[in-house]
């Protein structure tokens, strides 16, 4: 499942196809993805420039000169396909329609971005600019994590006396948005907490030191997707989710990569999904 930082780098690889750029034609192909598109969107998009394209959580949102705003949720195999735009030295010449291709858009100058979603877990939705934050996706989301609400002070408050694991609170995403399984399991290893200690019973100045460490782990995945943009993905215009190396999450049996830490990998399950984590250093 992707997380913030896949989301990220697709976020940036769409900037410079759509930012100030004109939608010349969009092309709606089905009724729907996981929900229903919003009534006319193919119209309510063409003709439309895209003001700047933001991230809140794992959503894109394209701010149109419409005063709409478009949230793109890639879901789990959402890609967005890059073509006729030169970006650095690659230029990719548009591909023949394809299955799973579901929105399309015509940008000015000759671009053009395909959505193509086989699983159809994304969605499309429109909604007015001004509304973006009440939207029933996003209203309930906490601070991201490279905001300012999300401080120390905020997130010893918030998980002062809470009875939960450690892990499942991280990953409420009314605590704190955008963090998924992966980069918990990575940020509780950096801070070498286990993962099923009561986040209530876990002293105020470690649960401050999450804090930037949350950011840490992320800027390194968001870096390591910013590489792979200018490498292989650029190769043929492709956006899509990446995976780089993870020092807990998937390497059950493992050894530790701690320096000293004589420890091998382990895996529970919590909520129903895995937690990766090191006995040896993880307390
Ligand atoms: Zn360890």
């Amino acid at each position: 499942m992707p997380e913030l930082p896949e989301v990220e780098t697709v976020r940036a690889g769409l900037s410079p196809v759509m930012e100030g750029q004109l939608i010349q034609r969009a092309e709606v192909n089905r009724p729907d993805l996981r929900w229903p598109f919003p009534d006319r969107m193919a119209d309510r998009l063409t003709g439309a420039t895209v003001r700047g394209l933001r991230r809140r959580s794992k959503y894109i949102l394209a701010d149109l000169d419409s005063d709409e705003t478009l949230l793109i949720h890639l879901g789990m195999s959402g890609r967005m396909l890059i073509s006729g735009h030169t970006v650095g030295k690659f230029h990719h010449p548009h591909p023949a329609p394809a299955k799973h291709d579901h929105v399309v858009f015509h940008m000015g100058q000759g671009a053009r971005i395909t959505f193509n979603d086989a699983r159809r877990f994304g969605a499309m939705d429109l909604m007015p600019t001004a509304e973006a934050d009440a939207h029933w996706l996003m209203r309930d989301l906490g601070p991201e994590p490279f905001s300012n609400q999300f401080n120390e002070t905020y997130l010893v408050g918030r998980l002062k006396r809470r009875n939960t694991p450690i892990k499942s609170a991280l990953l409420d995403q009314r605590i704190v948005a955008g963090l998924g399984n992966i980069y918990v399991c990575e940020v509780l290893h950096r801070a070498g907490i286990h993962p099923a200690r009561k986040a209530g019973r876990i002293s105020a100045s470690r649960i401050a030191g999450l804090v930037p460490l949350v950011r840490q782990v992320l800027q390194e995945a968001i870096a390591a997707g910013g590489s792979s943009l200018r490498d292989y993905r650029q190769a043929d215009g492709e956006l899509g989710y990446f995976q780089h190396g993870f020092a807990v999450y998937d390497r059950e049996g493992a050894p530790c990569t701690r320096d000293g830490c004589p420890g091998v990998i382990d895996r529970i399950v919590q909520s129903g999904r895995s937690s990766f984590f090191c006995p040896g250093c993880q307390r």
